[in-house]
C-alpha cells in the first residue's frame, strides 16, 4: 500500500463516485501500477509467493488488468497464461482460449477486488469450461471478500484496505455529500454522476 501511494496510486480524503454508484473517500488508480512496469512485477512476485503451494496449470485474469497480472504471474510462476474479456455485462473468453483451461487446474488472479461481482462473473464461467479452480489472488482486497463469498478454497491478497463506501441508493446522500465535500471529477464516475444530476 505504502508503494501504491509512494506512485500517487491511492488518493484518500476525497469524494468518490465509484462504478457501482457508490461513495467513498478512497479510491485506487490501479492503471497508474501498470505505468511502472518493476513495481507491477515485484507485486506479482509478492503474489506468486502467497500461491506457491497451489497446484495448478493455468493462470487466468480478467481484461483489462486482468491480463497484465495474468501475463506477469506467468512468467513468474512459469504457467500458461489466458485472460476472459468483456463482452457486454459479462465476460467471455475468445480466441479460444476456453479450451486450454478445459479439465485444468487454475488460478485466477484480479488487481482489486472491490465488490467481488466481477469476479464472480469470472469464476461461473471457468467452471462453465470445467477448469477446476483452485484458488484467487489478488493485490487489494478492498470490500472484505472471503474465499467462502467467492466458493473458492483459498484466496490470497497483498493488503486489504478497510473502506468506507456509502450506498447513495440507501442513504442519500452520502456523509461525503453532507459535508459538502466537491466530488471528484478527474477519477471514477464523478464528472458522468454531476451531469445526471443537472439534467435532472
Ligand atoms: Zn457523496
Amino acid at each position: 500500500v505504502e508503494k501504491l501511494e509512494e506512485i500517487g496510486a491511492i488518493i484518500t480524503n476525497d469524494h468518490f463516485v465509484y462504478t457501482s454508484g457508490k461513495h467513498g473517500s478512497v479510491y485506487v488508480r490501479k492503471d497508474l501500477l501498470f505505468a511502472h512496469p518493476t513495481l507491477h512485477y515485484s507485486f506479482c512476485e509478492e503474489l506468486s509467493y502467497l500461491c506457491k503451494n497451489l497446484d495448478f496449470e493455468v493462470i487466468i485474469g480478467p481484461a483489462i488488468g486482468g491480463i497484465l497480472i495474468s501475463h506477469l504471474m506467468g512468467l513468474v510462476m512459469l504457467r500458461s497464461s489466458v485472460f476472459a474479456e468483456k463482452d457486454g455485462d459479462e465476460l467471455i473468453f475468445k480466441r479460444a482460449y476456453e479450451k486450454l483451461i478445459q479439465n485444468k487446474k487454475v488460478l485466477i488472479v484480479e488487481d482489486i477486488l472491490n465488490t467481488g461481482s466481477s469476479l464472480k462473473k469470472l469464476i461461473r464461467l471457468v467452471r462453465s469450461h470445467n477448469a477446476d479452480i483452485q484458488g484467487v489472488g489478488c493485490f487489494i482486497n478492498r470490500g472484505n471478500i472471503t474465499a467462502e463469498f467467492l466458493e473458492v478454497p483459498h484466496l490470497y491478497s497483498l493488503a486489504e484496505i478497510a473502506l468506507d463506501v456509502y450506498d447513495t441508493t440507501t442513504s442519500d446522500p452520502s456523509p461525503l455529500c453532507a459535508k459538502n465535500i466537491p466530488i471528484n471529477t478527474t477519477f471514477g464516475h464523478g464528472q458522468k454522476y454531476l451531469e445526471n444530476i443537472r439534467a435532472k
